[in-house]
């Protein structure tokens, strides 16, 4: 059948959701040809999900090990978020923020803010996370320049950082294969040590390597603060670059900086926040605040395109004037909406009602124990663990980690498991939800996976096989 004349057919064989997709669908992130030919990276017919897990068009099943790129929280297809939404849709489904205003937009501003213990007095929304980042760093800007301060243009990000992926956003991430296409479009940031606790030299602690991180940046900051406007941080684990972890050591020092060299400090917590971590802000384990916080992902539970920044009342305070160009003039058509705050509302509540950081304390720990015959495997450098993250790095050539990332993604479909490694690193981002089952399952289907996909590895390197 040819294009045109399928439009809006529904046909229910699997390979033909797949072939249409291929046709017409320019899937995220993707070397769309890797879907190709002989060696060709499965794409997955998702028809429904269900807690952890996901259902594709034949029946099969998989256990989402990485939240869906990190937003579910409490379960595909969660009763009480369900629930929240269908009655926010018979309400209002979306109105304009500007100049209008709605319960879930305040309730969820005051419930963010009081989290934070009315520091961060004010959140501005928008949809995805990359916004976000683009909003904290213009409003940086701007509050410097309506200070009178106008020469602070310039950020600073650190090494492997990773803010998303619009021109701004990537302006402050330092991932080759995601920025170097676009170099020549970027403003560029000045790109500091990274506190990566992996560079720990024999007798080194992690937060000696916070400390050497810590200083690299104040030699920066030493040379340049007139000019900076902000430093931007993934608090505690620089997820995109490959699970980098660090010690909280670091964000007390870069608070500290920020203070002493007039600074602002720009919290990314996109994929750190909403208790991921371990604390429901990242930077709460170093007990600092920043000031700008920037969430997505997680907060709307993973139902629905959400952003937000926080920031203090200091901040809003300075762009609050008679003048309508001393205002934060930025805007997103669908900021604020009714159904994705209405989503969040029902996420935070399910932190409460449940007691969600402390029940993940003990889950973390059962999780952690499934890994250990990971974590002691011959193959495998650097085991860590924050909060309900997990990484380990496999022991491949560094020119075979894209081969091992696919053959480890494609082999752990066929043991029901959803897990896309970064590079050599396989990591684990599970949502909430697990039980004991579902634990003891995802540690043995990946320690299957890992020797499976190892041993296939190992042959290939030694030319047994192409
Ligand atoms: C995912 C992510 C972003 C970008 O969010 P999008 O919604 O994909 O635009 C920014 N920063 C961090 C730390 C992220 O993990």
């Amino acid at each position: 059948m040819s294009k045109a004349n399928r439009v809006g057919v529904e046909l229910n064989r699997t390979t033909d959701w797949v072939a249409r997709s291929l046709q017409s669908v320019w899937h995220p992130c993707t070397q769309m040809q890797h879907h190709a030919g002989a060696d060709a990276v499965p794409l997955i017919p998702v028809s429904h999900g269900r807690g952890a897990w996901l259902f594709d068009t034949e029946g099969k099943r998989y256990l989402d090990g990485i939240s869906s790129w990190w937003v579910n929280l409490f379960g595909h297809a969660n009763p009480r978020i369900n629930a929240a939404l269908k009655d926010q849709l018979d309400k209002l489904e979306h109105a304009m923020l500007a100049g209008f205003t709605h319960e879930p937009v305040i309730r969820l501003s005051e419930k963010l803010s009081s989290l934070t213990g009315g520091v961060l007095g004010h959140c501005f929304y928008a949809s995805d996370g990359a916004s976000a980042t683009e909003i904290s760093l213009k409003m940086s800007f701007h509050f410097w320049r309506n200070s009178g301060q106008p020469e602070k243009q310039e950020f600073i990000c650190l090494k492997g950082s990773y803010h998303g992926e619009t021109i701004g956003a990537l302006a402050v991430t330092d991932v080759a294969l995601f920025r170097d296409a676009y170099g020549p479009l970027l403003n560029h940031a000045h790109v500091v040590a990274s506190p990566d606790a992996r560079q720990a030299l024999r007798g080194e602690s992690a937060a000696d390597v916070a400390r050497h991180a810590a200083a690299d940046l104040e030699s920066c900051l030493q040379e340049r603060a007139g000019k900076i406007a902000a430093v931007i941080i993934e608090p505690l684990v620089q997820c995109a670059t490959g699970m980098a972890m660090h010690d909280p050591e670091y964000l007390r020092l870069v608070r500290a900086l920020c203070d002493k060299y007039q600074v602002h400090l720009i919290a990314d917590e996109i994929a750190v926040g909403c208790g991921r971590t371990g604390t429901f802000f990242a930077c709460e384990s170093a007990a600092i605040w920043p000031d700008f916080v920037c969430l997505s992902k997680g907060i709307s539970g993973g139902y629905l395109p959400l952003s937000l920044v926080m920031t203090r009342d200091e901040i809003y305070q300075g762009f609050y004037d008679t003048d309508v160009r001393r205002g934060f003039l930025h805007s997103h058509s669908y900021t604020g909406n009714p159904l994705a705050c209405r989503a969040a509302l029902a996420t935070l509540e399910i932190f409460e009602s449940d007691d969600v950081l402390i029940q993940n304390r003990l889950k973390a720990a059962s999780i952690t124990k499934a890994l250990q015959p990971l974590a002691q495997h011959e193959q495998v450098r650097n085991f860590r663990q924050q909060g309900m993250i997990w990484a380990f790095d496999a022991v491949v050539d560094d020119a075979a980690a894209s081969h091992f990332s696919r053959q480890f993604f494609t082999t752990a479909l066929k043991h029901e498991l959803l897990l896309r490694p970064i590079g050599n690193t396989v990591y684990l981002m599970p949502p909430y939800i697990l039980n004991d089952k579902e634990i003891s399952d995802l540690g043995k289907s990946t320690l299957s996976v890992f020797n499976q996909v190892i041993a296939g590895m190992s042959v290939t390197t030694t030319g047994i096989t192409a």
